[in-house]
C-alpha cells in the first residue's frame, strides 16, 4: 500500500449488505464522492465483466475491460505480482454462490451465523469457493487502494454470505452497512426489472425473495459487533441525505465533505447495480416510491402474507 493510502486513515472495506433495489446504487455513489473513499459498486461479479463474459459497461461510459481506471487498477496487480494477465481479468473469481437448495441451505445458514474463523474453516469443504472469492476480492480492493491512495472500498454486492466471508478473514478493517427499504418498494422493484429480463416474478416470489435476503442479513447482524454493522434506511438517505451520510462517516472513521451530497456520476467506475448509474440526467437525489400506486390491493395482501410481519417488524407499516 502507497504511503498516501494509509496517511490519517486505516484501511477499511465497507460493504452494503442488504436487499437488491435497496438503494445500494445511489449510496454507493454518494459514498465514492468522498476524497477517501473508492466505491466500485456490485464487486462480486467483477470478473465476468473484466472477461467481457457479460457486455457490461462502467459507470464512466465504456465497457469494463476498456475502462481505464480497472486498466490503471489490473496495472497495479501486475505489479505488485498478484497477476500476470496482460489484460483486465481476474485469476480467480470474484464470485461463488451458496445455492439456496439443500443441502447447501443448511450450509450457507451455518456460514451467516458462525462467529470465527475457526468455526467457518469447518464447513470448507462447502465453502472453500466462496473464500477463493473472497481472498480475490481483498487482493482486487488491495490494489485499488495502491491505484488510487484511497484507502477505504465500498462494495455493494449486498449478498450476506459474502460479506460474512470477507469480514471472517479481516474482521477488524471489515464493516456493513445494512440498507433497508420497504420491502413492498423492493418487491414492486424486483417483478419490475424481472419483466425488462424476460423472467417474470410473482409478488409472491419478489416478497420471498426480499425476505429471504433481509433475513440473511439479520442473521448476520447477531453475530457480528455492534461496531461492525450500521442500519440504513433508503428513505432517510432520500430525505435527510446529509445527516445520515454524516452518521455513516462517523461509523467509518472520515469527516463529513459536502461533496458527498451530490450525485456524480462523471467520475465514478462503479459496476453492476441500478442502471440510474448510467443515466447522466438524473443528478437529484430523489425518493422512489412508486410501489404506492403500481402495487395493486391483491398484490399488497399476498406480500402482507408472505412477508408482512418481517416487515412491520422493521418499522414499515
Ligand atoms: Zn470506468
Amino acid at each position: 500500500m502507497t504511503a498516501s493510502a494509509t496517511a490519517g486513515t486505516p484501511p477499511l472495506l465497507v460493504y452494503i449488505g442488504g436487499s437488491g433495489r435497496s438503494g445500494s446504487t445511489l449510496l454507493d455513489l454518494l459514498l465514492g464522492n468522498h476524497s477517501r473513499i473508492q466505491s466500485l459498486g456490485e464487486f462480486d461479479f467483477f470478473d465476468r465483466y473484466a472477461h467481457g463474459i457479460a457486455q457490461h459497461f462502467c459507470t464512466c461510459g465504456v465497457p469494463v475491460p476498456q475502462c481505464p481506471f480497472w486498466l490503471n487498477v489490473q496495472d497495479t496487480m501486475r505489479e505488485t505480482g498478484q497477476s500476470d494477465a496482460p489484460t483486465l481479468a481476474t485469476s480467480h473469481a470474484t464470485f461463488a454462490p451458496l445455492s439456496y437448495r439443500s443441502p447447501r441451505k443448511f450450509v450457507e445458514a451455518f456460514a451467516l451465523i458462525s462467529g470465527s474463523r475457526t468455526l467457518y474453516s469447518l464447513a470448507s469443504a462447502f465453502v472453500r469457493d466462496h473464500l477463493l472469492a473472497a481472498r480475490e476480492s481483498m487482493r482486487w480492493y488491495d490494489a485499488v487502494r495502491h491505484a488510487t491512495g484511497k484507502p477505504i472500498i465500498v462494495d455493494s454486492s449486498k449478498g450476506a454470505a459474502r460479506f460474512k466471508t470477507l469480514y471472517l478473514l479481516d474482521p477488524l478493517n471489515t464493516r456493513m452497512i445494512f440498507l433497508l427499504r420497504d420491502g413492498r418498494a423492493v418487491a414492486n422493484s424486483l417483478m419490475k426489472l424481472s419483466h425488462t429480463k424476460g423472467k417474470p416474478l410473482t409478488i409472491e416470489q419478489a416478497a420471498r425473495t426480499w425476505k429471504r435476503h433481509v433475513s440473511n442479513a439479520l442473521w448476520v447482524r447477531l453475530s457480528v459487533p455492534t461496531r461492525s454493522m450500521l442500519t440504513v434506511r433508503y428513505e432517510e438517505l432520500c430525505t435527510s441525505a446529509e445527516p445520515v451520510l454524516r452518521a455513516i462517516c462517523d461509523f467509518i472513521g472520515v469527516g463529513f465533505e459536502p461533496a458527498m451530497l451530490e450525485l456524480n456520476k462523471n467520475v465514478a467506475h462503479i459496476v453492476g447495480g441500478n442502471p440510474m448509474r448510467m443515466r447522466r440526467d438524473e443528478s437529484a437525489i430523489a425518493l422512489d416510491e412508486r410501489w404506492r400506486q403500481e402495487l395493486t390491493t391483491e398484490n399488497l395482501n399476498v406480500f402482507d402474507r408472505i412477508a408482512g410481519k418481517l416487515n412491520r417488524k422493521l418499522g414499515y407499516f
